[in-house]
C-alpha cells in the first residue's frame, strides 16, 4: 500500500473495523488505512482503503464523496474516490488521522516540521522580537523564541512557558484568531484546544442531519473561500474538513496544542500577565483570547426523573451512534436548529417520534442544492464570482424579515409555518411515526 513518492518507509496504520458516516448514511467497514509525515509539504497524509461493503455502493455510488472515517483510535473528515474492480474504495485524508501516530523519523511530531505559511497571503514575518508591548517583558520575549525554537512544536508537543497570546478553542474563534495573529506577523501565540483534534462544533457535532444552516459561501472564513463547497448548506464532514484544511493552509499545527483543557486562569497583578492551567500543564501569557465556543459543553435539560429513566438518553452534541434507533420509541426535547435537522433523518426509521416543544420557533424553507461542477469550476478560476456569491447571500439575509402572519405577540403554542420538508413542530400530543 505505499503511497507514490513516499520513501522513507516510515508508516503508521490500521486494520480493522471502523464506521463511515457519509451525508445521512452511517455504514460499518473494515479498513486498511496508513499514514506518514510527509515533511516536503509538512503534513501528515493518511490513506487507505475499505473492503468492499454493498452498503457503500448505495451510499457513495461511484464517485467521490466527503465522509467521516471512525476507528477505536479517533475520527477524522476523509474523502472516498471511485471504487476499484474489486469494489474496494480508497480513503484519503489530510493532517488528523483516524488512529494514534508516532512521531516521524526524524523524531518531529507530526503536522509541524515544516509548517508552510499561508499559501495565499503575503507572508507573515517571522518574528523580529515579539509583538509590540513584548519589550516592556523582557523576560518573555527572551523565553519565547527559545521555547519555539526548541520545543519541537506541534499538536502533542510540550506547551511553552510563557506566549504573548494565549487562545482556548480551536474552533472557528479560535483558528480565526490565530490566523489574524498570523498574518498580522505575530507568532508568539499557541492555541490550547481541550479534545484530540481541531474542528470544535463540527468535530463534535455528528447527529443525523449535521449541516449548517447558513450558506456554506458565508459561513466560511471571507480570506478562505472555498470553492469545493459541494451544497449550499454543507454538511458537519465537509465543514470539519475545510477547518482541517484551513488549519494547514496558514500553517498553524504547531500553534495548537490538542488535549490540552484550560481548568484555571488567574490574572497575577504583580506579573501583569495571565497564569493559566492546563491539563497538559501551565503557561503564562500576557493576552487571553477565550474561543471555547457558547455551546461547546452539551447541557441536558433539568427534567425530574430523566435520571432514572431507563432509556438511553444523550444529547445531539452526543450522539450515541453505537445505539440504534430502528422500530424504537423516540422522544426529542426541543425544536432548535438541531431538532429540526435530526427529526426528519431519523423519523422514517423509528417505531414512534415524539417531539417536545417548549417555545414554537420559524421554520422557512433552506432552498438546500448541490452546487453544480460548472460552479465549482468558476468559483476555482474565476475567485471574483464566489465573492460575488458570498455578497449576494450576505446582502440577502439583510433584508428584513416577512412580518408574521398573525399579528401581535405569538402564542406560545403557536405552530410554525411549513419548512421545506413539510415537517412542523408540535406541540400537542405525540407524533405517531
Ligand atoms: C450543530 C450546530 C450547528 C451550527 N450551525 C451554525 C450555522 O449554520 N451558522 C452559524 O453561524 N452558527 C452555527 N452554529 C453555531 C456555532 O457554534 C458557531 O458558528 C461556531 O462554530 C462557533 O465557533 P467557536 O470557535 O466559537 O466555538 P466552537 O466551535 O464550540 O469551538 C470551541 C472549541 O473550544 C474548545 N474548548 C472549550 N473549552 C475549552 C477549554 N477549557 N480548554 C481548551 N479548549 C476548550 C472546544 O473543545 C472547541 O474545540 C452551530 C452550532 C451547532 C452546535
Amino acid at each position: 500500500m505505499a503511497e507514490p513518492g513516499h520513501e522513507d518507509g516510515h508508516e503508521d496504520g490500521y486494520e480493522g473495523p471502523a464506521t463511515l458516516v457519509a451525508g445521512p448514511a452511517r455504514v460499518d467497514v473494515q479498513v486498511r488505512l496508513r499514514g506518514y509525515f510527509q515533511p516536503i509539504d509538512g503534513r501528515y497524509h493518511w490513506y487507505g482503503r475499505i473492503e468492499p461493503n454493498e452498503d457503500l455502493t448505495g451510499v457513495v455510488g461511484s464517485g467521490r464523496a466527503r465522509a467521516v472515517l471512525t476507528t477505536p483510535g479517533g475520527s477524522a473528515p476523509c474523502e472516498l474516490s471511485d471504487p476499484d474492480p474489486w469494489q474496494r474504495y480508497r480513503v484519503t485524508g489530510l493532517s488528523t488521522p483516524p488512529f494514534a501516530i508516532q512521531t516521524t523519523p526524524a523524531g518531529q511530531p507530526r503536522d509541524e516540521a515544516a509548517a508552510p505559511e499561508p499559501r495565499n497571503e503575503a507572508a507573515a514575518p517571522e518574528p523580529r522580537g515579539e509583538i509590540s508591548g513584548a519589550a516592556q517583558q523582557p523576560q518573555a520575549a527572551a523565553q519565547q523564541p527559545q521555547n519555539e525554537a526548541s520545543g519541537a512544536p506541534g499538536p502533542a508537543a510540550p506547551l511553552p512557558s510563557h506566549v504573548r497570546v494565549a487562545i482556548i478553542g480551536a474552533g472557528f474563534g479560535g483558528i480565526g484568531a490565530a490566523i489574524a495573529l498570523r498574518k498580522a506577523g505575530h507568532t508568539g501565540f499557541v492555541v490550547l484546544e481541550r479534545a484530540a483534534a481541531v474542528g470544535g462544533t463540527w468535530r463534535d457535532n455528528s447527529y443525523p442531519g449535521c449541516t449548517c444552516d447558513v450558506p456554506s459561501h458565508l459561513y466560511s472564513f471571507s480570506f478562505a473561500p472555498n470553492p469545493d463547497w459541494t451544497r449550499s448548506f454543507s454538511r458537519q464532514a465537509e465543514i470539519w474538513d475545510y477547518l482541517e484544511r484551513v488549519t494547514d493552509r496558514y500553517g498553524l499545527r504547531g500553534k495548537i496544542r490538542c488535549e490540552a483543557a484550560m481548568t484555571e486562569a488567574r490574572w497575577d497583578v504583580s506579573r501583569a500577565r495571565w497564569r493559566i492551567r492546563t491539563t497538559r500543564g501551565d503557561l503564562t501569557a500576557d493576552v487571553l483570547v477565550s474561543a471555547a465556543g457558547p455551546l461547546s459543553a452539551p447541557a441536558l435539560p433539568d427534567i425530574p426523573g430523566l435520571a432514572s429513566f431507563p432509556g438511553p438518553v444523550f444529547h445531539s452534541a452526543q450522539w450515541n451512534h453505537d445505539f440504534d434507533l430502528a422500530g424504537k420509541r423516540v422522544a426529542v426535547v426541543g425544536t432548535g436548529a438541531s431538532a429540526i435537522q435530526i427529526v426528519p433523518e431519523i423519523q422514517p426509521r423509528v417505531g414512534r417520534l415524539v417531539l417536545f416543544q417548549r417555545t414554537p420557533a420559524w421554520v422557512m424553507p433552506r432552498h438546500d442544492r448541490k452546487i453544480s461542477g460548472a460552479e465549482k469550476w468558476l468559483y476555482r478560476h474565476v475567485p471574483l464570482t464566489q465573492r460575488a456569491a458570498r455578497l449576494g447571500i450576505y446582502l440577502s439575509r439583510r433584508r428584513p424579515a416577512p412580518p408574521p402572519s398573525t399579528p401581535g405577540p405569538r402564542p406560545r403554542n403557536a405552530g410554525a409555518p411549513a419548512s421545506s420538508s413539510g415537517w412542523r413542530p408540535r406541540s400537542g400530543p405525540p407524533a405517531a411515526a
